[in-house]
This record gives structure tokens, C-alpha cells and sequence, in this order.
């Protein structure tokens, strides 16, 4: 987390959701490849592209804060990662629950802000 004084709270608001949409992203990609792509520590090189992707698609997002990917009316990702990141989130989402409770409930408070 960097300090940056020059920027309005609006910015900030969306930077910080970025920021935690990412965090999550990257524990249910990692999640994922652990168990399907038998990597030890660290993501195999296609999911870090993927996460990289997936980080970067978030830091450029246009939508109101806490907007989730997969409830965007315009979704960015194209055809193919958009698949991978439907194949990630299938697997990982579930199991989010009891691995990662407070990430799981911290997604799921995100999901809900938006709807009010
Ligand atoms: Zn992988």
C-alpha cells in the first residue's frame, strides 16, 4: 500500500477495492492451481498470467466500486481468460468458506454493497 496525498477520496475508494478484489482473486487462483496444477508454492506460470490479467483488468475498472467481475454488465476479460477465470472460480469459490472465512465473507460483503 502506497501513501499518495494527491489523490480525491473517490479515487481512493476505488483503488482500495481493487486492491482487496486482487487479494482475493490471487487466494482463489492460487486455491485452484495447488490442487489442479500440483504446484508447490507459488502459482504455475499460467495462472500468475492469469492473476496478472485478472489485476490488472481490476486497477483499469471503470464499473462503481466493489463492482465483482462476474456481475459486470460489461466485462472486459476476453473469451479465453474469461473461461480460465470461470474454471478458477468454480473450484475455488466454495472452498473459500472454510479456508479463507473472512475472504469469503469480505467477497460476499462486496457482492452485497453493490446491490443496495
Ligand atoms: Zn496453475
Amino acid at each position: 500500500m502506497t501513501k499518495d496525498t494527491g489523490t480525491t477520496s473517490e479515487y481512493r475508494t476505488g483503488a482500495y477495492y481493487a486492491e482487496q478484489k486482487a487479494g482475493i482473486v490471487r487466494v482463489m487462483i492460487d486455491m485452484y492451481c495447488k490442487k489442479n496444477h500440483r504446484s508447490d508454492i507459488k502459482s504455475c506460470k499460467e495462472c500468475r498470467e492469469l492473476f496478472e490479467y485478472a489485476r490488472s483488468k481490476t486497477y483499469a475498472c471503470r464499473q462503481e466500486p466493489g463492482m465483482f467481475c462476474s456481475a459486470c454488465p460489461t466485462p472486459c476479460y476476453d473469451q479465453v481468460m474469461r473461461e480460465r477465470m470461470r474454471t478458477v472460480m468454480r473450484y475455488s469459490g466454495p472452498r473459500m468458506l472454510y479456508r479463507h472465512p473472512i475472504l469469503y465473507f469480505r467477497r460476499l460483503k462486496l457482492r452485497l454493497l453493490r446491490k443496495k
